[in-house]
């Protein structure tokens, strides 16, 4: 079976469900809105583009029960306002996934000016509380490092999954790199801090079907931040087929460039 489709993704969540895990938006997680004595996913998706396939990603997951947290970018004002209503309307919740720092060139003080108005718009469809950075791999500039001097508290900002998730208690899956053990190729998505941990447990999965494994087998952590993004997830082959090439191929470049930066 084609791994990394709407079927795969349905599967897992099936199989999550079935082995007795909470879902949470990032939200949820903050506020402990959950119970501590059974496991949860933290279900986070990145909307980076493709949205339609988010849409899919939100209507699965309702008609499933579950809620989960869609970070939505804002690109020269404009928000994919069509998509965003679809997943509000499917009870789902909302964050700022931000890149300002990068549109700003890495100044600081324009980041926060553009941050702050592209809240706003966002603000108008859902009162957003959390946030997420875009990794922007191709730029050196870092979008988190805007809060080293800023605090998103002061917007009214409650969390930031990178800075704020306590990692020593709570395991990282990415599906960036269109695997689940992408981080070796990933410039910033990934919790550096703790992988090589991880790694030493055992926690390494390459396939949906290995996560599948570990959770019927029990090997599975039992606090865990999911991190998807949508547009990876395709039922068409020939989409597939493209979508798993460019991977290949961006894999290949992103590993070349953490080579050079060593
Ligand atoms: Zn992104």
């Amino acid at each position: 079976m084609r791994d990394f489709t709407l079927h795969s993704y349905q599967k897992l969540l099936e199989v999550l469900q079935q082995s007795g895990y909470q879902f949470l938006t990032v939200t949820d997680y903050f506020q402990h809105n959950y119970d501590p004595n059974q496991p949860f996913v933290i279900l986070r998706h990145d909307v980076d583009k493709r949205p339609q396939q988010c849409v899919h990603f939100a209507q699965i997951e309702h008609a499933m029960g579950i809620r989960s947290t869609f970070y939505f970018r804002v690109i020269d004002g404009q928000v994919y306002e069509k998509e965003l209503k679809a997943v509000l309307q499917a009870q789902h919740e909302v964050g700022y996934h931000y890149e300002d720092l990068y549109v700003a060139k890495g100044d600081s003080q324009q980041a926060t000016v553009t941050f702050s108005k592209n809240l706003a718009i966002l603000r108008q469809f859902y009162l957003v509380q959390t946030i997420v950075m875009h990794g922007t791999p191709h730029s050196k500039i870092d979008n988190k490092t805007m809060w080293q001097n800023v605090d998103y508290r002061a917007f009214g900002i409650t969390s930031e999954p990178y800075l704020d998730i306590d990692f020593s208690t709570v395991f990282y899956l990415t599906d960036t790199g269109g695997c689940w053990d992408g981080y070796k190729y990933s410039v910033r998505d990934k919790i550096a801090q703790f992988q090589p941990l991880w790694e030493q447990q055992g926690l390494i999965y390459h396939s949906t079907q290995d996560i599948i494994l570990a959770l019927q087998n029990g090997t599975f952590p039992s606090r865990v931040l999911l991190t998807t993004h949508p547009q990876r997830w395709l039922n068409n082959p020939i989409l597939w087929a493209k979508e798993r090439l460019i991977q290949h191929i961006k894999n290949y470049i992103k590993q070349w460039v953490i080579s050079l930066g060593r």
